[in-house]
């Protein structure tokens, strides 16, 4: 297991890996400049942490009296980060989940990775979509630009996707493709699509005049390489939240503080969305294996050895 963790480190690969994921955080990082979007720093520990929409092993600490979640994404305290004078940010947000072992089929699980998360006040759907449109294809163009000889070692060939990216209902994918829609439409897909109206968490916005309706999307990597980014438009009314906690069987008391700031009325209408690091950096290297893209072993279901 040590020979197989040498090897790992020591290949030829992991330099033009790294360049590439080198390129890329930075062009994420001027894109935002250029949007004028500060970047925040990473929020690890909380009482409260995303529910997810599928099983995790719990992941907590205790300190002194509290149980502390690491953090499985920061989406619940994105929009009240926006309640004052801020109209939106960026994060690199490192996110742990434990992963049932039955995610290392998809090639794209691991139990410690980042997102790039962000939020805007007053963005609707169709804005931020765009906006991510952009970002996409701003890191592409950097990483063709300056990554040439790392992409051809790794036989990669990309192309800046053209815009505007193509959106799908999920229910209509559902209808025609079935269980698994976006994998099969990501592999005979050559450019990045999106997804709309999923139904998941409580917190992405649901249409009052169209239940059932959810205004939110994921992004979708062509190739075979599935799912990018998650976002949606977000409750912010206290009513709708507390509607949306019970019907999912949520146990409220830990979110009693939250609760309590969006019945004041303060939080915002925002939307936003989280885009996974090492997804981005398998795409754009083109390796079929997430395993690949890390320095130590953090596929669901791996033995940490390191
Ligand atoms: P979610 O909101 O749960 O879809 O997570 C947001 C984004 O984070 C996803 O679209 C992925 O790009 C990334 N992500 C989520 N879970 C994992 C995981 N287990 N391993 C690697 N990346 C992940
Ligand atoms: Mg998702």
């Amino acid at each position: 297991m040590v020979q197989k963790l040498i090897s790992r480190l020591s290949s030829e690969k992991l330099p033009a890996i790294l360049r590439i994921q080198t390129v890329a955080l930075r062009a994420i990082s001027d894109y935002m400049e250029g949007q004028n979007v500060p970047q925040i720093m990473p929020i690890l520990l909380s009482p409260i942490t995303d529910p997810l929409n599928h099983e995790v092993f719990d992941a907590e600490v205790s300190y002194y009296d509290q149980r502390l979640q690491l953090t499985r994404s920061i989406t619940i305290h994105k929009p009240l980060i926006l309640m004052g004078h801020l109209k939106g940010f960026f994060c690199f947000s490192p996110n742990i989940r434990l992963e049932k072992a039955e995610k290392s089929k998809t090639g794209r699980h691991l139990i410690e990775f980042t997102q790039v998360e962000m939020e805007f006040k007053e963005f609707d759907k169709k804005r931020f979509m765009g906006f991510v449109e952009g970002l996409v294809r701003h890191v592409i163009s950097r990483v063709i630009a300056e990554c040439a000889d790392e992409l051809k070692l790794l036989g990669r060939k990309l192309e800046i996707p053209e815009g505007p990216f193509r959106t799908f209902e999920s229910s209509e994918l559902a209808a025609v493709l079935g269980e698994g829609y976006d994998d099969k439409l990501s592999e005979t897909s050559r450019q990045p699509f999106w997804v709309l109206s999923l139904k998941r968490e409580f917190y992405d916005r649901e249409d009052k005049e169209r239940r059932g309706y959810y205004h939110n999307y994921d992004l979708i990597w062509p190739e075979g390489f599935g799912e990018a980014l998650s976002g949606g438009e977000r409750e912010f009314e206290y009513k709708e939240v507390i509607r949306k906690m019970k019907e999912r069987h949520m146990e409220i008391e830990p979110y009693e503080s939250y609760l309590r700031i969006l019945k004041t009325g303060n939080v915002p209408r925002t939307a936003g969305g989280g885009l996974g690091v090492e997804r981005l950096v398998r795409f754009l290297t083109g390796l079929r294996d997430i395993d690949e893209v890390t320095l130590f072993p953090r596929k669901a279901g791996a033995k940490i050895e390191l």
